[in-house]
């Protein structure tokens, strides 16, 4: 499995920082996010490192539909499948990427409103 060294989420993966773990695969890991901005704030990464959901989808399109799978099921275990969530992957410094192994945000719980910021 690919790591790489001062990532935070795979020193989380390797078990070295403690995690809220909500569902978990041989490939997957989602967890709550450590500042939630949502009811419902849940992180779910590949376990492998990867840089981009691009490299990813290239190295491997099953492993990005694995991980679509996975914030569909965490969507059910926090309950808000039927109400509605939001899945955001954010990409670089104008995505507002913090930690750069791929992850998706699962937000839900509440009403989340328009997508957003936008800036000019
Ligand atoms: P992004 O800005 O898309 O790169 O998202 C990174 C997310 O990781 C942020 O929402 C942080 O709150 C979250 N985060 C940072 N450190 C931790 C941690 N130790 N455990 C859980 N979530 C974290
Ligand atoms: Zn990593």
């Amino acid at each position: 499995m690919a790591t790489s060294n001062d990532c935070l989420f795979c020193k989380i993966v390797a078990g070295e920082i403690p995690n809220d773990t909500v569902y978990e695969t041989d490939s997957v890991l989602a967890f709550r996010d450590i500042s939630p901005r949502a009811a419902v704030h849940v992180l779910v990464i590949p376990k492998s490192h990867e840089d981009t959901l691009a490299e990813m989808a290239a190295d491997d399109a099953g492993s990005v539909a694995e991980l679509f799978a996975a914030a569909g099921e965490v969507a059910r275990i926090e309950g808000v499948d039927q109400t509605g969530y939001r899945l955001v992957s954010n990409v670089g410094s104008d995505g507002g990427q913090e930690v750069f192994h791929v992850h998706v945000h699962v937000l839900g719980g509440q009403q989340l409103g328009p997508v957003g910021p936008l800036r000019d």
